[in-house]
């Protein structure tokens, strides 16, 4: 299974086989790249939502 998460600000796509290390890469992104402090549980409850690679 791939999980995949769009960056909220920008649109980036961020995609891996480990459900946790894509929601890091993602509140990392929007933490440097858009100063903005993404919460990583909301992260996590869209991954768990949305499996577009099922
Ligand atoms: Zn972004």
């Amino acid at each position: 299974m791939t999980f995949a998460q769009a960056c909220p600000r920008c649109g980036e796509e961020f995609a891996g086989d480990d459900r946790d290390s894509v929601a890091d890469q993602v509140v990392a992104h929007a933490t440097d790249d858009h100063g903005h402090a993404l919460d990583r549980d909301i992260v996590l409850a869209h991954l768990d939502g949305r499996h577009p690679h099922d």
